[in-house]
């Protein structure tokens, strides 16, 4: 059966018409996979419903944010009543501060949050802070990380030791992206080596908590833990980016993970929490809510207390602060092993459908969070993940939704599910795999 696009194929050129690449966003215009962009109409629990009828077992979920499926009865209720009581007030209230607390009392290390709007904004002013309290101005990031559309962290390439980025991006000033060296992930050789020549200029070290946006590539043993040593060492701030992996890789994201039942924390905070964290996707429940926070001191740089500035028109909305406090409530301790479950039902389907058509490829996990690799052997870099044939994840995908699945259309984003996964969209995908296996193969 092949499905009718009509309507998605009218509505792209339509969009084409009015927006660059006819998206708001660059990747769903399916550049990397090919074909025409399902519109979709409307999403329930795992489904999502696009223009032209088709059904699909959604494994995007929002890039994150739809942890508990969609249109989940507790928060479309919380969205309702927040919605009738007014939209925006331009003023402090109750909703922020319950959503500011959740999340605080999530992270142990956290002692205070600013609500903003985006991930983008939470790192921005993240890096802002940071500058400010340290009174430097160099960036340290890793190539594969992606911390939102900020001018100082779109720079990816060059990953030589202190050599000074390119920029990624048209329209990044050679002076904004030249504050940034970007170094290979779990190389933490190369970060004691920078740190060595210019540790007195470097305000931060920004990480993904646990690397999403290059496919799935944990932290090696000890890495983070470096990262915080040396830091430390040279008065620099760690900066966790937790936008993904916060409240979806465990309760409490990566650092909850990474927190041993004995509160040790076998995976790389031994030597002390990062200063500054930052928060998104899933603390919106959908709706623009991010955050970024850390110890009181140094949030009280900002103003109105300190001197650092940071504002938002919409920060704190009460609509999209109803919907992550109703979303992160019923992301409780039992909703975990759930997700991880079905994550390895899914994920081992389709490590055992390709490697039945003999495709080359790699499962990586960070908590309830994986990815599959288009290639053999361990990724821990960006360069690894580059290695992959992202030809053959191009024609998978394009099996899979044929099959009504909706993967993520590039070959280097996590296949994220929801607590509304649940035995037909399973076996909606378990149908699909051989098929896009072939497919791979072909
Ligand atoms: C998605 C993401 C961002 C950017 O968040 P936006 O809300 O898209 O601006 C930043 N950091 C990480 C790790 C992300 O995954």
């Amino acid at each position: 059966m092949t499905q009718s696009t009509t309507r998605s194929e009218a509505l792209f050129d339509r969009a084409r018409a009015v927006t660059p690449g006819g998206v708001n966003s660059p990747v769903r215009a399916f550049g990397g996979v090919g074909g025409v962009p399902r519109f979709i109409e409307r999403a329930e629990g795992p489904w999502l419903t696009d223009v032209d009828g088709n059904r699909y077992v959604d494994l995007i979920c929002s890039w994150g944010p739809m942890i508990l499926g969609h249109a989940h009865p507790d928060v479309l209720a919380a969205v309702t009543d927040a919605a009738r009581r007014g939209f925006s007030f331009g003023t402090p209230s109750e909703g922020e501060v319950a959503l500011a607390a959740e999340v605080v009392d999530r992270v142990e290390p956290l002692e205070q949050v600013r609500l903003v709007s985006s991930g983008t904004e939470a790192t921005m002013s993240a890096l802002r802070l940071a500058r400010g309290v340290t009174g430097r101005s160099v960036i340290v990031k890793f190539a594969g990380c992606y911390h939102g559309h900020v001018d100082a962290l779109l720079a990816q390439a060059g990953s030589g030791v202190a050599t000074f980025a390119l920029p990624d991006s048209a329209g990044v000033p050679a002076s904004a992206a030249g504050e940034t060296v970007v170094l290979p992930y779990n190389d933490l050789a190369a970060v004691e080596e920078l740190f060595a020549a210019r540790g007195q200029e470097i305000a931060a070290v920004i990480t993904e908590a646990s690397p999403g946006n290059m496919g799935i590539v944990p932290p090696g043993p000890g890495f983070t833990e470096g990262l915080r040593r040396v830091t430390a060492a040279h008065g620099a701030l760690l900066i966790s980016d937790e936008v993904m992996t916060g409240f979806r890789s465990s309760r409490s994201g990566w650092y909850g993970h990474e927190t041993g039942p004995d509160g040790a924390h076998p995976g790389g905070y031994e030597g002390g929490a990062p200063d500054l964290f930052t928060f998104g996707k899933v603390m919106g429940g959908g709706f623009p809510a991010a955050a970024f926070g850390g110890r009181a001191d140094l949030m009280a740089r900002l103003a109105p207390e300190g001197p650092v500035y940071q504002a938002g028109t919409l920060s704190g909305n009460p609509v999209a602060t109803a919907a992550g406090l109703a979303t992160l409530r019923a992301c409780t301790p039992q909703l975990y092993p759930r997700l991880e479950a079905t994550a390895t039902r899914i994920a081992d389907a389709a490590s055992a459908a390709l490697s039945a058509e003999g495709v080359a490829h790699r499962v990586q996990w960070a908590g309830s969070m994986f990815s599959v690799f288009f290639r053999e052997g361990q990724v821990r870099s960006f360069d690894d993940a580059q290695q992959q044939d992202t030809a053959a994840y191009g024609r998978f995908f394009q099996a899979m939704l044929e099959g009504g699945v909706h993967l993520p259309p590039s070959a280097f984003e996590a296949w994220f599910v929801s607590g509304a996964h649940d035995e037909e969209a399973l076996e909606t995908i378990l149908d699909a795999l051989p098929a896009a296996a072939k497919a791979a193969s072909a």
